[in-house]
């Protein structure tokens, strides 16, 4: 999908910045998340304005996009999913945003436990996550002022964050210098705070993330979605996700590496003679070959019915054997298993069942 930044704003190649700037204000207002509710594109949408007015604000990053032909270099690093505050609160209050005069902060980094089944890490797949994290606050866009709020200097500290006491004794002249105790020391205070998040910026919500499991992930790797952590505060970037993959238990195969391990249960009559059977891949039922004179405990490989790595290149798939004795005998089945002992040369006492496996074969 070729994103062309003009096209997403609805500007021509040589808007001006007050066009950029008055499009994204008009933009933000119609797919603002928290104003088209109901609209489950309205996120990704409005992404993507705030993705294109980050390039197209900036003279040096609308240059480059100009340059390479106005597509998105994969060079450019991952982006970073802040959103102009200032603008977003002129958009919607018509008047500019409160002076922070903060920092930017970068939010923090999450971390999410996703099991996979062994299929989807062969396959690979997308799955959807459920995060609850920080988000920049709808109402006041971060600044967690109301409008016609913000940060004032401290009136008490007169913005130095501290308070000098001064008094005269006998031995001489003493200035004591606490912190502030109004503003704890920031020299700031806070007026009109957002009634939404109550001045912190950011609040709580619950949002839908898309993982792409690759192909051939292991148990413990770790995958990293750019920009889904937390909502930086002041204009800082997001933070990231870390989803950490767990390879559910499988009822048929076993993993290690880009091998598979599975059991392979024959009679002893097909372990003797050997025979076409029908065994599970991750693949579907396949038909395996084993060899006449198989012994319990032996393995039969089938090549490149194992696991993918990371580069797509796959390992072997393994059966272990296991033979099965009958556990019951007609009259007819018996005389031919004693003929076969005696041309064997065995010296067979034949024995009768034990009572406690009768009695279990009459209760089941
Ligand atoms: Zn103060
Ligand atoms: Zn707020």
């Amino acid at each position: 999908m070729a994103r062309d930044y003009y096209e997403i704003l609805n500007v021509p190649p040589d808007a001006s910045l007050e066009e950029i700037k008055a499009a994204y204000r008009r933009l933000a207002r119609e797919y603002h998340p928290d104003v088209r509710k109901d609209d489950p594109l309205a996120e990704e949408r409005f992404k993507e304005i705030n993705e294109a007015y980050q390039v197209l604000s900036d003279p040096q990053k609308r240059a480059e996009y100009d340059r390479a032909g106005r597509r998105v270099s994969p060079a450019a690093g991952p982006f970073d999913f802040r959103s102009p505050f200032e603008e977003l609160f002129e958009a919607f209050f018509g008047g500019p945003a409160p002076r922070t005069e903060q920092a930017p902060q970068r939010g923090a980094d999450l971390r999410y436990d996703l099991e996979v089944t062994l299929e989807e890490a062969a396959s690979g797949a997308e799955r959807t996550v459920e995060v609850t994290r920080l988000e920049t606050c709808p109402s006041c866009f971060g600044t967690g002022a109301e409008r016609g709020g913000g940060l004032r200097e401290c009136p008490s500290c007169r913005g130095s964050g501290q308070l000098r006491y001064s008094r005269r004794t006998a031995f001489g002249h003493f200035t004591q210098i606490t912190t502030c105790p109004r503003c704890g020391g920031e020299g700031r205070v806070l007026v009109n705070p957002c009634g939404r998040c109550e001045g912190a910026g950011r609040v709580q919500a619950q949002r839908t993330v898309t993982v792409r499991i690759p192909v051939g992930v292991e148990d413990g790797t770790t995958l990293r979605v750019a920009g889904e952590g937390e909502a930086g505060l002041y204009g800082g970037a997001r933070g990231d996700l870390y989803v950490v993959v767990r390879l559910a238990p499988h009822p048929v195969f076993r993993r290690k590496g880009k091998d598979l391990y599975a059991d392979l249960t024959l009679s002893m009559v097909q372990a003797a003679l050997g025979d076409e059977v029908e065994v599970p891949t991750l693949e579907g039922p396949e038909r395996l070959a084993v060899p006449a004179g198989v012994q319990p405990g032996e393995v039969v490989t089938l090549k490149g019915r194992g696991m993918p790595d990371l580069q797509g290149r796959r390992g072997d798939l393994h059966f272990r054997v296991k033979v099965e004795v009958p556990r019951h005998l007609t009259g007819e089945q018996r005389r031919l298993l004693v003929e076969l002992a005696r041309s064997m040369g065995l010296q067979v006492k034949p024995q009768r069942r034990r009572l406690s496996d009768r009695v279990k074969d009459l209760l089941s």
